[in-house]
């Protein structure tokens, strides 16, 4: 039985939603129950769900309106992933460190499915991680997120019967990326305390700094992360190779 209390928001830090919600986005909070809390009603950012190690869910806001979870982001070629997505910040200093209990995986699962039944659009290759729709800049949930657990259960996708292939040119892996749903090479910066896509990086617009150039190896990082979390080192591999090719044909399947 999912547990949920109301954790109703003190901020202004969310806008009401215009566009349809299709995606989910998880995220964990590098903070304790209470600094997430804390931070997340409070502060300048926020989300829809705080999910805390013992499975117990706060709820902040309602579907319809915008959480300021995931940032400067894209998702199969959409930018500004917040508009059309609801926001999990699961309780976790640092998923790259530290395993997810099972009892926070176990009520995970069951939110989700909630989430998915009132937000029907939400499709398996649309639930992601804030480090797939932002490469480089964000790695949570990180490689102890159980991925795979989760696509067992029937949320998200899985490439089960992945088999190694042959290392492809880098067109091919950018393409393969690219129907993964991941972002493609760009540049970004830092602007105002937030960031901002540059097109034109060499000559970027007063005020922006700590220009960042997204490589493809930072994408292929990316996507490691999530399904070869023990080799997330940017070098396409012949597993990852197969990896690639097996996931872009999953999301290419589930295109209306
Ligand atoms: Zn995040």
């Amino acid at each position: 039985m999912l547990t949920i209390r109301d954790a109703g928001i003190l901020s202004t830090s969310y806008h009401p939603r215009t566009q349809p919600v299709d995606t989910l986005v998880l995220h964990y909070t590098e903070l304790n129950l209470d600094e997430s809390l804390r931070i997340l009603r409070s502060g300048g950012v926020s989300a829809h769900f705080v999910l805390a190690e013992d499975g117990v869910v706060y709820a902040l806001l309602p579907h319809n309106q915008v959480a300021w979870h995931a940032g400067l982001s894209t998702w199969r070629d959409q930018p500004s992933v917040n508009a059309r997505s609801i926001g999990i910040e699961i309780v976790n200093r640092n998923g790259n460190r530290y395993p997810y209990p099972e009892a926070q995986i176990d009520a995970l699962i069951e939110l989700c499915r909630k989430i998915i039944a009132e937000n029907p659009a939400i499709t398996p290759g649309n639930i992601v991680g804030h480090s797939d729709i932002a490469p480089r800049r964000k790695v949570d949930p990180g490689r102890f997120f159980p991925w795979r657990l989760l696509a067992d259960a029937g949320i998200g996708i899985w490439p089960y019967d992945a088999r190694p292939e042959p290392v492809g040119s880098k067109n091919e892996i950018r393409l393969l990326l690219k129907a993964c749903g991941y972002p493609q090479e760009h540049a970004y910066g830092r602007k105002d305390g937030g960031f901002v896509y540059l097109s034109d990086p060499e000559n970027p617009p007063i005020g922006v700094n700590d220009i960042v150039k997204l490589t493809l190896r930072d994408i292929v990082t990316a996507f490691q992360l999530r399904y070869e979390p023990d080799h997330a080192t940017g070098i396409v591999t012949e597993i990852t190779m197969g990896l690639l090719r097996k996931v872009s044909s999953l999301i290419v399947e589930e295109q209306p």
